[in-house]
């Protein structure tokens, strides 16, 4: 049984956190300066799984753990990538698609596969016809060269090794979301407001879960933090950790409130999981 790593590459909200212009939200703790939403999964001989293509994402590749000083150290950049999962295609999961290229590039030109549902995969396509081209016309110009397979829910993919199998939630107003188990210990939600049965099932008894967690308040499209607790209650993770949060959560304050099983992400946050 080997381990791998979920590494948070980023756990704020749409807009980042914490919000410039306003002073009295600003924070002065690194833990609160949080990139867009997005993970990376790292296998113990070097495999690399992205979760989502945020616009921070070339930030996210160049700087995982968030300890850059400056210096390039290739064994801290992200350099390859054997597979992307996509949640949905909202701007704050999706528009940092164009930096794959530069992981492209790393691997010699090798193509990237984006799994995710087809409605989310066309929207990219819509988006980003660029990186979507006949391969030699448009990779040669630079242009990312990525490959789209498209997943039904409960239809898993084996990526590096990893069993990689999606689950629809739902995101509120702003429609479907996938969340995705990650072997038979893992799994990553975000962005949801609300989970059928079928996807709970899926999701029950995990020993490593991140979870997505707005605020304190409610909202229309995401978990607020009674929700969340709900949705914990019912699933009952070994370890849960809270990500894609909003300025008003402040880790210091928070981190002493959870409950022992619980933990706050910031970027770089890390922790294993058995496949
Ligand atoms: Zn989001
Ligand atoms: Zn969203």
């Amino acid at each position: 049984m080997a381990a791998w790593t979920l590494l948070i590459t980023g756990c704020g909200t749409s807009h980042g956190n914490p919000p410039w212009g306003y002073p009295q939200l600003w924070s002065e703790d690194p833990k609160d300066l949080r990139r867009r939403s997005g993970a990376a999964l790292l296998g113990p001989a070097g495999e690399v799984i992205l979760i989502d293509c945020g616009p921070d994402l070339m930030q996210q590749l160049r700087d995982p753990w968030r300890d850059w000083d400056g210096v390039s150290y290739p064994s801290r950049c992200i350099s390859r990538c054997d597979g992307l999962l996509l949640t949905h295609a909202h701007a704050d999961h999706s528009h940092g698609l164009n930096d794959l290229r530069h992981l492209n590039r790393l691997m010699d030109g090798r193509s990237i596969a984006l799994h995710g549902a087809a409605e989310h995969l066309q929207e990219l396509r819509r988006m980003f016809p660029f990186c979507f081209g006949d391969r030699e016309a448009y990779y040669h110009q630079g242009n990312p060269a990525l490959l789209t397979v498209a997943l039904e829910p409960s239809q898993g993919v084996k990526l590096a090794g990893l069993d990689c199998t999606p689950y629809p939630l739902s995101h509120g107003p702003a429609g479907l979301v996938y969340a995705w188990r990650l072997g038979p210990q893992a799994g990553y939600i975000t962005d949801a407001k609300t989970l059928p049965e079928s996807t709970r099932e899926a999701f029950r008894g995990l020993d490593l879960l991140v979870v997505n967690m707005l605020q304190e308040r409610s909202h229309v499209s995401h978990l607020n933090w009674e929700e969340c607790q709900d949705l914990l209650a019912d699933l009952q993770p070994r370890r849960a950790v809270l990500t894609h949060m909003g300025y008003s959560v402040r880790w210091a304050d928070w981190q002493q409130r959870l409950p022992a099983h619980v933990e706050m992400a910031y970027d770089g946050w890390h922790g294993s999981f058995d496949v």
